[in-house]
């Protein structure tokens, strides 16, 4: 173990203050990269290690999954303990756990399941169809928008205020689509922190229990909070418990979604906050690329007020490029990427960053013909996928037969000759009995009054399937549900199933992982749900998670949101244009702009060593060309910081679609150009790299993913232009 004068060893003073404090509330607010993370972190090894409590009385707050389980293992690098009964985790993730060991209380069934993003649409969809609703009028994102802003304020629908028939109506849904989740026993992603708030305030013995339990709560990325999630760390905290709340306003970024930068200033009140650690200075980057941020957010106004210093050298100037076009700007970072690399920076070191998500497409795509692995965070990951999420809905089935968004994915799929006209009148049949669709079909089938043949069959794959769930291990259990589905002939039987089969195989794989692995860090047996459960909660929560594991070297690629709280060696900042970054939407907000500057200042604290800004001159995006101007954001930063790598993009080769080499194209007997996609029946889809040899025995190279890159002789290939 290490002695308590090694773990506090290198901390400078205000972070050795921050850590030792005693049991009070407190708040640090400090600027980016001066150490919050790492004082709370060092805070709880020093709380455990002095004795003052042990890892039972500890409850830390992350943003993302990926966040605690960082935490964790430096946790257990700087003390030999055991995690198992310590509370660390988003919010969505505790209060999934609580209302798992207080199912009944909470009103839920045992088995709950937990609805992502898409399917919430999907339900609120099925509720405004049964209300008959305009779905023009009301479009249902928005009204998915209104409930969860709704329970991110701790409202029922009871409790919401309507002005005027509008949003009577959208109260209305908001009312219809809580009765349904309770019907089905689901719940949402907002849902898991009202209940839990709702829970605790209704049941004094839990909340009792609970309070004395974390006499210890810490809370990193404080400013990022909505009222919901504070109220709730006001509940737990109680009268007597120490909250350490770690934050920076300048990066409050999440106001879209509810976050309230007051909550600090309530904090601090509610609190009696006596103890405000300021942290100056910053570990992270060169003093370039701190003074360009420190530049860029003293733009804004109403700021708590911070001084960020590093005593780093000056370190490399900011490089600032101005593309032709957004191929232009994708090549220019594809060529820095393999510099980098050259240079040995490690590729998983290496980010780039994009205001929205739409703009990743162009520069994965210039990535993958360039062979540069990447790692999309925050894009379609494994959970998400198609195949996986209908083998899940079987799963989720064999778990909860009442869980109506499961049964609607799949009922038909693969098909079964069940129509859309069947399921209305399954759909009918629950209206009126004001039960699950599983019990409407399973009563139809009772009653011998069949919609159609394929109704019976899948009422008796159902049943099937849980009788041979029963007892079995998971991994069987995943797998016996793909074969007996047909999810498996189905795919085989696809020309393109083969990355859907190899995903439903991995499927198999995550679950006997998920039943080996240490369980005790997310479970323990007084709260235990059945295996099965614990693995369906933890595919949404994963997904909705929106972060990718750290697995092998990869390009790290994200939007700036979900960049918060990490650091890489090298980052680009990309689309860095007028209407992109501010996004033109902010214009029309109030306060909007400011957002987006802090935004870009979360942006360009990223990176330790080296900054890069680029934009375009013209790019394509939702389907037009759009002509752009640098964004404010770059002349905000003085000259002197940076390094303009161009002075007129006028790099013809590049804007042609990023060839150095003059591209080959069909008339000089290349029946392919460089870039385009193709399919080949064995390795399916892929993109033309280069060609090699000549007329007569001509090969081309194509890269085919996750295949890998493939040399094929053109004339026996027979190529499919996509
Ligand atoms: P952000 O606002 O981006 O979340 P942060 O304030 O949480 O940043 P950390 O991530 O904790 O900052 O720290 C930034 C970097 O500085 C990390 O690499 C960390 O290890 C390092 N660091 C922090 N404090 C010290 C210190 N006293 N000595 C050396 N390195 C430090
Ligand atoms: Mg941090």
């Amino acid at each position: 173990m290490q002695s308590e004068t090694n773990l506090l060893h290198d901390l400078n003073d205000k972070q050795l203050q921050a850590v030792t404090l005693p049991h009070v509330s407190a708040l640090i607010l400090a600027g980016a990269g001066s150490g919050k993370t790492r004082v709370l972190t060092t805070r709880i090894a020093w709380l455990i290690q002095t004795g003052q409590t042990s890892p039972m009385g500890i409850m830390a707050v992350t943003f993302t999954n990926k966040a605690a389980k960082e935490m964790l293992t430096r946790l257990t690098s700087m003390l030999p303990i055991n995690t198992r009964g310590m509370w660390a985790g988003t919010f969505h993730g505790l209060c999934n756990r609580m209302l798992r060991a207080h199912y009944r209380e909470s009103g839920l069934p045992s088995t709950f399941q937990i609805l992502d993003t898409a399917d919430q649409l999907s339900a609120i969809k099925r509720v405004m169809k049964a209300m008959n609703v305009d779905d023009e009028k009301y479009p249902p994102k928005q009204a998915m928008g209104y409930i969860n802003g709704c329970k991110e304020e701790g409202l029922r629908a009871d409790a919401v205020e309507a002005y005027d028939g509008h949003s009577q109506k959208l109260r209305e849904i908001y009312a219809a689509y809580d009765q349904q989740c309770n019907r089905e026993g689901v719940t949402d992603f907002a849902e898991l922190l009202l209940r839990c708030y709702e829970l605790l305030q209704r049941e004094p013995h839990i909340r009792a229990h609970y309070q004395q339990r974390f006499q210890y709560i810490l809370v990193d990325e404080f400013q990022d909070t909505n009222r919901l999630q504070y109220l709730w760390l006001k509940l737990l905290g109680g009268a007597h418990n120490s909250i350490f709340a770690v934050g920076d306003d300048d990066q409050s970024i999440y106001a879209f979604r509810g976050a309230r930068v007051g909550n600090m200033a309530d904090f601090q009140r509610d609190f009696q906050v006596e103890n405000i650690v300021k942290l100056e200075e910053n570990y992270r980057s060169h003093s370039n690329i701190l003074d360009a941020a420190n530049a860029i957010i003293a733009n804004n106004n109403n700021r708590l007020g911070k001084n960020l210093w590093t005593s780093a050298g000056k370190g490399e100037p900011i490089r600032i490029y101005e593309a032709y076009n957004d191929t232009d700007e994708a090549q220019f970072i594809v060529d820095e990427v393999n510099m980098l690399q050259n240079e040995g920076v490690p590729l998983g070191d290496i980010a780039l960053l994009y205001r929205s998500n739409a703009q990743s497409r162009i520069l994965e795509h210039s990535l993958f013909s360039a062979g540069i692995p990447y790692r999309v965070y925050g894009g379609l990951r494994f959970f998400e996928r198609a195949e996986v999420k209908h083998a899940l809905a079987y799963m989720r089935l064999i778990a909860n037969a009442n869980d109506d968004t499961a049964l609607l994915r799949i009922i038909n799929f693969p098909p079964r000759g069940i129509g859309a006209r069947g399921l209305e009148q399954l759909q009918e049949a629950a209206r009126q009995n004001e039960c699950s669709l599983w019990q409407a079909a399973t009563n139809k089938v009772g009653e011998g009054k069949l919609g159609s043949k394929g109704l019976e069959g899948f009422v008796a794959l159902v049943r099937q399937m849980v009788d041979q769930a029963y007892g079995i291990a998971l991994g069987e259990m995943a797998e016996m549900v793909i074969n007996l589905s047909g999810l498996m002939t189905h795919y085989q039987n696809d020309k393109e199933g083969e990355d859907r089969i190899e995903n439903l195989q991995e499927l198999v794989t995550a679950t006997v992982a998920f039943s080996k692995q240490d369980l005790g860090n997310h479970h323990n047996m007084e709260e235990d749900a059945d295996l099965l459960t614990q693995f369906l909660n933890h595919a949404s929560l994963e997904a909705g998670d929106h972060q990718a594991d750290v697995g092998h070297e990869a390009l790290q690629l994200m939007t700036v949101h979900a960049a918060k709280g990490l650091e890489f060696h090298s980052v680009f900042i990309s689309g860095v244009e007028e209407g992109l970054f501010p996004h033109e939407q902010a214009a029309y907000e109030n306060g909007g702009l400011e957002e987006e500057r802090r935004l870009m200042y979360v942006a360009v604290t990223r990176a330790r060593q080296r900054l890069y800004l680029s934009y375009a001159q013209s790019r394509m995006l939702h389907g037009q060309v759009r002509y752009g101007i640098a964004s404010r954001f770059v002349d905000e930063i003085p000259a002197e910081l940076t390094k303009r790598l161009n002075s007129k993009p006028v790099s013809k080769s590049y804007a042609t679609g990023g060839q150095y080499t003059p591209a080959p194209s069909a008339q000089s007997g290349y029946p392919f150009k460089i870039g385009q996609g193709v399919r080949h029946n064995k390795f399916g889809e892929g993109v033309v790299v280069s060609y090699e040899g000549n007329a007569s025995d001509l090969a081309v190279k194509v890269n085919f993913g996750s295949t890998g890159l493939k040399t094929l002789m053109l004339e026996y290939a027979k190529l499919e232009k996509l």
